[in-house]
């Protein structure tokens, strides 16, 4: 269990959730109304009592995130159980909102705790998933590299009895010739974390995440306000994993085939380089127009590698393009889809969680801009523009035309605290396509 959340609290204060309308008849309500609460969404209003503090007034939010305001709006030290309110958003939002990144030190003050309303497993099982990617996000590259984020693969793996192994060496550099190419400049070998779960005769879903531990640019080194927040260039494979761990705890009807490519984009003599040519997987070979266009190259093979597997939809995840952030903005990844039906489902999934993505079109035109002189593809446009919508088209070139494909092009990072999304890693558009996966599950995958 989370530590914002508790099992048991004999001594738990009532906290009710309020709308304007609901709550001048409760006992403390003149103390609230003097103090100036009103019962508006977020709005919080202690309760007094003869021995201390009695309750709380908590005005209903209108997103699970509102929730989250509450761990460090109530004071330090203080257990409460819900009266009212939406128990499982409320369980949500509130551990999402408690959660700090504290491995090299501890947060400014404990968060207060819910006693987690009964039925609300879900909501624990996806906010331990989402701390879990927000933690990897956060964690510098120093500390998380190619092996370190593998190894988080086996640990959620282990956790859920899901079959585990490590594509690296030798094999990597046969079977994945891409990866090793972006990898191959860092110390910290590259690998691929192949987690497999599931019953076999279950409808397969392959999820896909780009995991490069720290992009430098490499020879196109990236200048340093470009660079600073890098660590966080694993976010898809984060968010990936997130979702995989996410829809093994609530034992979805799949089977379930993730694919990390675990790298890091370094600067050294080994370094690939502008203008050489690679081979992909699938046997495609790419001219680098660009070596800090390199998550496209990883998922190029893992891409090939899923759709080996035959899935029913694969899905894959990244931090890809500033042009995703520059039309979208922070909040709302890009999705990309060849499939109408897989799109509207993660659409909704997102508007349902409240983590909306926005499409983005495959459009054809800009397809050729893609064109090498001398290998079947370049990895940057010949134009410099619709930087989103051409890594996409790219991506597309290693998906069979007739297998569901959705693309979700992502931040990862809050820049800014707020209820529900404390600054730092995110693991954005992972509700969306949790959602979105469970409702095409139900109507048969
Ligand atoms: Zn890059």
């Amino acid at each position: 269990m989370l530590p914002s959340l508790l099992n048991e609290a004999p001594h738990a204060l009532p906290l009710h959730v309020v709308t304007p309308e609901s709550w001048e008849a409760l006992p403390g309500a003149g103390f609230a109304r003097a103090s100036g609460f009103t019962g508006k969404p977020g709005e919080i209003a202690l309760l007094p009592g003869e021995a201390g503090l009695a309750g709380a007034l908590f005005g209903a939010p209108r997103s699970a995130e509102g929730y989250g305001a509450l761990p460090y709006g109530l004071p330090e030290g203080t257990d409460w159980r819900l009266v009212g309110g939406d128990a499982a958003a409320a369980t949500l939002g509130w551990a999402l909102g408690a959660y700090r990144y504290t491995r090299f030190k501890p947060g400014k003050r404990a968060p207060a705790r819910l006693l987690a309303p009964a039925g609300t497993e879900e909501s624990q099982a996806i906010a331990a998933a989402i701390c879990r990617a927000r933690d990897l996000i956060n964690t510098p590259a120093n500390h998380l590299g190619p092996a370190e984020l593998a190894e988080a693969v086996g640990e959620v793996a282990s956790r859920h009895g899901a079959a585990f192994r490590v594509i690296a060496g030798e094999e990597l550099a046969r079977g994945f010739p891409a990866v090793q190419a972006v990898g191959q400049g860092s110390p910290r070998a590259p690998r691929v974390a192949v987690l497999e779960w599931g019953a076999p005769d279950a409808p397969l879903v392959a999820l896909c995440g780009k995991g490069v531990c720290f992009d430098t640019g490499g020879l196109d080194l990236k200048p340093s306000s470009a660079m600073l927040r890098m660590k966080k260039d694993m976010g898809g494979a984060a968010v990936m994993l997130a979702l995989a761990e996410a829809l093994m705890a609530l034992h979805t009807p799949i089977r379930l085939l993730l694919l990390i490519g675990a790298v890091e984009n370094s600067v050294s003599g080994d370094s690939f380089r502008p203008m050489d040519v690679i081979r992909t997987r699938q046997g495609l070979t790419i001219e680098i127009g660009n070596t800090d266009a390199e998550g496209r190259l990883v998922l190029a093979d893992l891409l090939t590698f899923g759709a080996e597997h035959q899935p029913r939809v694969i899905l894959n995840a990244a931090t890809l393009t500033g042009a995703a952030r520059v039309a979208l903005g922070p909040d709302l990844p890009a999705l990309f889809s060849n499939d109408d039906a897989l799109a509207e489902a993660l659409l909704a999934g997102g508007i349902a969680a409240g983590d909306p993505l926005w499409r983005l079109p495959l459009h054809e035109g800009y397809a050729t801009w893609l064109e090498s002189p001398i290998a079947d593809l370049n990895n940057v446009a010949t134009k410099p523009m619709a930087g989103a919508i051409i890594a996409a088209l790219f991506l597309r070139r290693f998906v069979p035309g007739d297998m569901r494909w959705g693309h979700m092009d992502l931040y990862a990072w809050n820049d800014t605290t707020r209820p529900g999304r404390p600054e730092g890693g995110e693991a954005t558009g992972m509700r969306a396509a949790l959602a979105g996966i469970r409702a095409m599950v139900d109507q048969g995958l």
